[in-house]
């Protein structure tokens, strides 16, 4: 089922875009839990993470590099950054579109609460 991340992806809602290519889209969170608070998500909808599948290993891989190289052009590589997959309730998952949150601008407390 589709969620407001595909709107997203249709620009059919608005969203502050960081970074778009064919497979991936990072968007600034709409409540953001640090100064910096971007979202990465591929735009296949995959629901969760208990729903990647093998042949989408390379798409996650592009996670990794978006984040990488947002981090990197943001000028928050060196200070650190968290990135954070929430899957299903006890996780606090809210929106049933993976993606991953890259937070940064703040030190981060470990582990979390
Ligand atoms: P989750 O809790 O599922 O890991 O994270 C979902 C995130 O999506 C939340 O941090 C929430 O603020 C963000 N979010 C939900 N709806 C929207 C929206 O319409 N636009 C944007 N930019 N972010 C959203």
């Amino acid at each position: 089922m589709s969620t407001i991340f595909k709107k997203i992806i249709d620009k059919e809602i608005p969203s502050d875009i960081i970074f778009e290519n064919d497979k991936i889209l990072c968007f600034k969170d709409i409540n953001a839990a640090a100064p910096i608070h971007l979202l990465i998500i591929p735009k296949k909808e995959i629901a969760t993470v208990n729903d990647i599948e093998q042949s989408d290993k390379e798409l996650i891989g592009e996670m990794f590099i978006a984040a990488k190289n947002i981090a990197k052009k943001m000028n928050i590589s060196e200070d650190g950054y968290r990135l954070v997959v929430n899957c299903n309730d006890n996780a606090g998952q809210t929106v049933y579109h993976l993606h991953m949150h890259l937070l940064a601008g703040k030190k981060f407390l470990w582990p979390p609460g």
